[in-house]
Formats: C-alpha cells, sequence, structure tokens
C-alpha cells in the first residue's frame, strides 16, 4: 500500500462503502476504499430486496443501469407449521414511482457495479487486503494498518459490515450480544426464466417477495425468505442467535426442512443449487446503535446495526446507502473546515437524526423486544392453520358455527393473550 496521505479512507467495500466512495469522489477528494474480498460483492450477502430511494436520491433511475434481477410487483407472508401454510398474497397493480419501487438483487454483481460508479469517479478501491487495525494518535483516528503496512488519511469511515472489529477497537461498539444478532443461511437456486415465471406467476421483470414465520425457523425467532431472481431463486431463513442454542434442529437442518416443506418443494424441483451463503444480521433495532463518531472516524451501514426487522419487512440496504451518503457529506463538510474533530462530525449524528434511518429505527424501537415472544413462531402458524383447517374440511358430521370454529383454533393460545400480543404488536409498529 502506498505511504501517502489520502483525504479519506473507508474500510469495506459493501453498500455504505461504496455509497460513501461515490460521494466523496464526486466531490474531488482522494479517497480510498480497502475491501477484503476479491471484489465489492464477493463477501456481501443479503435476503435480496433493495427498497430503491434511497439510491435513488443519489442516482436517478439507478435501476435502468444497475443489474437488479426484478422489481418486486407481488408480496406473499406464510405462517407455516410441518405440514400445513396459510398465506397472503398481494398484488399492488399500481405502477409504483421509482422511489417507491424495490428491487430483488444479488450482491455479487449490484455491488459490484456500484464501486465501479465509485471508481468512474475516481475512488480508488483496494481489493483482498483486510484492514487489522487503526491507527490512532491523541485520541484521533489518522489511518489504517493492514498486515505490517500502513496507510494515513484525514478521516476514516468504517463501513465493515454487522461484525465491525474496527468500531469496537476504536471504543464506538460493544461486542454484540446474541440477542442483538441473527445468523442468516440462503441457497441461490438456478431454474431458468421460464421456470421462474411459470412457477411465481410473474411476467416480463415482475419479482416476488415472499416471507414466512413459524416452522421454517423450527419456532425459533426469525423467519424465512424467498426473492425471485431473473433466473433463480434466493431461498433461505434468518434466526436469532441467542435461540439456536435451544433448539433441536441446527441452522443447516431448518434450511433443508423449510425446502422439504410441501409448500417450498415443488417450487424448487429441479434446481440446481448454485450458492450457499451466511452472514450475520444486527438486530437490535435503535438500543444497540453504537457510539457513531469520534476524532477522524465515522461508522456506516451494518457495522452501526443500522438494520429494521419487523417481520413482514427486513431492511438494511437502503440504510447503508443513506448513512455512507450522510457520512460522506459530513466529511466534505469537515474537509472545507480542515477540521476533523468530533464536534464536527457530530453534523453525521445530527444528519442521520433528521433523516429516515434514525426516525425508523426510533419508530420500531420497540419491535425488537416484541419479537422475542416465541408464540410468534409457533402458537400463532399454528392457530392460523388449525382454523384454515376447520374451515376448508368437510367431513359428513354436522357443521358448527364459525365462530366454535374461530373459538377453538384461538384456545390454544387463550384469548387474553392474543389480544395482549396483538395490542403489543400494533404498539411496536
Ligand atoms: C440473510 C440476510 C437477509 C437480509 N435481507 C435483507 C433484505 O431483503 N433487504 C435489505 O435491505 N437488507 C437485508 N439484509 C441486510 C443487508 O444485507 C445489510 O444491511 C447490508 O448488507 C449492509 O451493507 P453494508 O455495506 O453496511 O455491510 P456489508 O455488505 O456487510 O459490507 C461490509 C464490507 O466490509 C468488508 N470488510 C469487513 N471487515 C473488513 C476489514 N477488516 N477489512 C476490509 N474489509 C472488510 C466486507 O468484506 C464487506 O464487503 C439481510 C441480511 C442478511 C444477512
Amino acid at each position: 500500500m502506498s505511504e501517502e496521505k489520502f483525504d479519506a479512507i473507508i474500510v469495506g467495500g459493501g453498500l455504505a462503502g461504496s455509497t460513501a466512495a461515490y460521494v466523496l469522489a464526486g466531490a474531488g477528494m482522494e479517497v480510498v476504499v480497502v475491501e477484503r474480498g476479491d471484489y465489492s460483492g464477493s463477501k456481501n450477502m443479503t435476503g435480496g430486496r433493495l427498497y430503491g430511494h434511497s439510491l435513488e436520491k443519489l442516482i436517478p433511475n439507478f435501476a435502468s443501469a444497475a443489474p437488479i434481477e426484478r422489481k418486486v410487483t407481488k408480496e406473499r407472508i406464510s405462517l407455516m407449521t410441518d405440514r400445513a401454510a396459510t398465506t397472503l398474497d398481494y398484488l399492488s397493480g399500481e405502477s409504483a414511482a421509482l422511489e417507491q419501487s424495490s428491487y430483488v438483487v444479488l450482491r455479487a454483481k449490484f455491488d459490484r457495479w456500484l464501486a465501479e460508479q465509485a471508481e468512474n469517479r475516481g475512488a480508488m478501491f483496494i481489493y483482498g487486503v483486510r484492514v487489522d487495525d487503526l491507527i490512532i494518535h491523541n485520541g484521533k483516528v489518522c489511518g489504517i494498518v493492514a498486515g505490517d503496512e500502513r496507510m494515513e488519511a484525514d478521516v476514516v469511515i468504517l463501513a465493515d459490515g454487522v461484525n465491525s472489529l474496527l468500531a469496537q477497537k476504536a471504543g464506538l461498539k460493544q461486542e454484540l450480544s446474541p440477542d442483538q444478532v441473527a445468523v442468516g443461511v440462503k441457497e441461490i437456486i438456478e431454474l431458468g426464466e421460464k421456470q421462474i415465471q411459470d412457477r411465481f406467476n410473474l411476467t416480463d421483470d415482475d419479482g416476488l417477495a415472499w416471507l414466512f414465520a413459524g416452522s421454517c425457523t423450527g419456532g425459533t425467532i426469525g423467519g424465512g425468505f424467498l426473492y425471485t431472481n431473473r433466473t433463480s431463486i434466493s431461498l433461505g431463513i434468518v434466526t436469532t442467535v441467542a435461540d439456536i442454542g435451544f433448539s433441536d434442529k441446527s441452522v443447516p437442518a431448518m434450511l433443508d426442512d423449510f425446502k422439504n416443506h410441501d409448500l417450498i418443494r415443488p417450487l424448487i424441483k429441479g434446481g440446481t443449487l448454485t450458492e450457499y451463503s451466511a452472514h450475520l444480521v444486527p438486530e437490535g433495532g435503535l438500543k444497540s446503535i453504537p457510539v457513531l463518531y469520534r476524532d477522524g472516524v465515522l461508522v456506516t451501514g451494518d457495522a452501526a446495526n443500522f438494520v429494521i426487522n419487523i417481520g413482514y419487512m427486513v431492511r438494511g440496504m437502503d440504510l447503508a446507502i443513506e448513512s455512507g451518503r450522510l457520512a460522506a457529506e459530513t466529511v466534505i463538510q469537515a474537509k472545507e473546515r480542515q477540521d476533523y474533530s468530533a464536534n464536527t462530525l457530530s453534523a453525521y449524528q445530527k444528519a442521520l437524526d433528521q433523516s429516515f434511518v434514525l426516525k425508523d429505527l426510533k419508530r420500531y424501537r420497540n419491535f425488537p423486544a416484541f419479537m422475542e415472544n416465541h408464540r410468534i413462531y409457533n402458537d400463532y402458524p399454528a392457530m392460523v392453520n388449525t382454523l384454515m383447517h376447520d374451515l376448508f374440511v368437510v367431513d359428513g358430521h354436522e357443521s358448527v358455527t364459525l365462530l366454535s370454529k374461530v373459538r377453538k383454533s384461538v384456545k390454544r393460545v387463550g384469548i387474553l393473550r392474543l389480544l395482549k400480543d396483538a395490542f403489543k404488536g400494533v404498539r411496536a409498529l
């Protein structure tokens, strides 16, 4: 690595890092991104759905140039037991405005494209290098250490993802506790474009986002997902680390059982597994947000635990992009003042406070605690599926009223408990 001093060093070339690089390079700053993977996207994982609004602000109509897989036009949510499943299927029918659109993406292609946009503006990317430490002089972060090499900069942006050891080394972040982090495993199953369209009832570029709760995680806190790519599907589960030790199923076994469920098996029949990945997801919400800056350093994206999981919606990529942009804009202001002190960099906190990132994390601050209720993953899927069974089965015995059918299925949870949980859920949203 060069001995030269840069305006900014960014650690991590995922969405947060490449966005920050794009903005800084666009302002004419000398910026270098250090990424441990062989290329941007090589180490990055997601379920698949990018809410486009934050990138739209930066690169209008980006989807016309970026390697997106499909535009999400259909939504499904399923509550599953081992044998049954009840599914809510939603088709908007409206053509969404660009800032309201969301897309299925594969990170290996998408992150690479975004990094190229930053490179085209003059950002430098160094691949295959892991940053081990930060250079800190008199309490100010002044650069990075990788192996026996050092590189200096006025400011360092940490975009190194959920397990940011560097944010910990800078004293900004605590080690994640098991209840604040989930593990996700995902398979990409190649089916071909026609099979995708036929099996999921899609036309042209339309895409499906499908989330699952219940038996897909063996009743542990978490859920399953299926996103349609152009010629493949992304299928996986996410489960909280704190729960894994108490489950009698391993995470790979959960995914296998999910794939073998009667709801899923026919959809992936004949498909070829082309990729298997696993990754942590920060799920602690607002309470887990670390200190976001100190002299000479800022933290963005997953490194700052900027992820919102509210069951029917998982968002991290739009928050990574927005926080990368706001960090870069703060650095541009700091350069104008030639002052990279915590005092100047505190503008980042203010910008985040005024953005959807911290506003939404605040709005959903009680949701992580609500999600710790195991009835959501066990009793409620069973209750709904028992009710469905009773609604549709005709066996020659005298029919009972709808009310008695509802009463019977609610009985397994208890009406008071159900009302209490429903009230808590609505309040948390
Ligand atoms: C299973 C799963 C499903 C998800 N589903 C969704 C979804 O559908 N929609 C959504 O919006 N979000 C989803 N998320 C969350 C989303 O993927 C993340 O919020 C997003 O990837 C964060 O981007 P980032 O750039 O902050 O971090 P990352 O993408 O993790 O990038 C960090 C980068 O830093 C690099 N790095 C780390 N340490 C070092 C080091 N020491 N030196 C050099 N480089 C380093 C890594 O190699 C990596 O490239 C999901 C996450 C998972 C795991």
